[in-house]
């Protein structure tokens, strides 16, 4: 077996570039003493959007924090984190798109109806400071078809409580999203099972 070499030149090297990384996290964290909630948007088209932002409510109800869930979903399949939210957090403000919202509904009117009147609870929720984080799940495809008005949409988000996060998921979103808020992460599809035939996994996929 070899051993692990502690006393050579690449362990020197390594050693002496760690200390330089460290000093410069250390830093960047000492920059950093500001002390607010932030708001995050997970876009682009690579999978792990929603579930990430189900990881951060996870994290928060760790903490025993109060949060909300508002789900502009497209259609009516039932996913392991609502029934998990709905079965073993029912203390979770948890909201779904009115009923009979699909993506091959030609009713526009009957869409921007659904949108504005699940939109209430989230700007319900972005006015009240007891909710430590709320996600907006696949928020973004009720601004690129406007079926909400962009500046009410972004003026909640601006304004709410100094303290509150909030996690906004879905593709696009424009400009106007993107500026607004403090993080902002694209996932990228670089490949993805599905395309290779595999079904979507419970569990996995939803
Ligand atoms: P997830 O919920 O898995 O984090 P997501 O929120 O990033 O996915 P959506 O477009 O909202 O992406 O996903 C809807 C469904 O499509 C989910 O079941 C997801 O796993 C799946 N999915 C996401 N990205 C891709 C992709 N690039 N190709 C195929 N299926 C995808
Ligand atoms: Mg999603």
């Amino acid at each position: 077996m070899i051993k692990p070499d502690n006393s050579g030149t690449d362990s020197a090297k390594h050693n002496a570039a760690m200390k330089q990384r460290k000093g410069h996290v250390d830093a960047k964290i000492e920059r950093a003493d500001e002390e607010r909630g932030v708001a995050i948007l997970l876009t682009g088209n690579g999978k792990g959007k929603s579930s990430s932002a189900f990881g951060m409510a996870m994290r928060s109800l760790g903490y025993g924090y109060k949060i909300g869930i508002i789900q502009f979903i497209k259609g009516k399949q039932l996913s392991g984190e609502e029934i998990f939210i709905r079965e073993q957090h029912p203390e979770v403000y948890f909201q779904q798109m009115a009923t009979g919202f699909t993506w091959d509904t030609q009713d526009r009117a009957g869409d921007i109806a659904a949108a504005e009147g699940t939109w209430a609870h989230a700007e319900k929720l972005l006015a009240d400071a007891s909710y430590h984080l709320v996600i907006l799940d696949e928020l973004t495809y009720m601004l690129s078809y406007k079926y909400l008005d962009e500046g009410r949409v972004l003026n909640a988000l601006r304004n709410r409580p100094a303290e509150q996060s909030v996690v906004v998921t879905g593709r696009g979103g424009g400009e106007g999203l993107r500026d607004l808020v403090d993080t902002v992460s694209e996932l990228q599809d670089i490949k993805h099972a599905f395309r290779a035939g595999v079904k979507a996994r419970k569990g996995v996929d939803y």
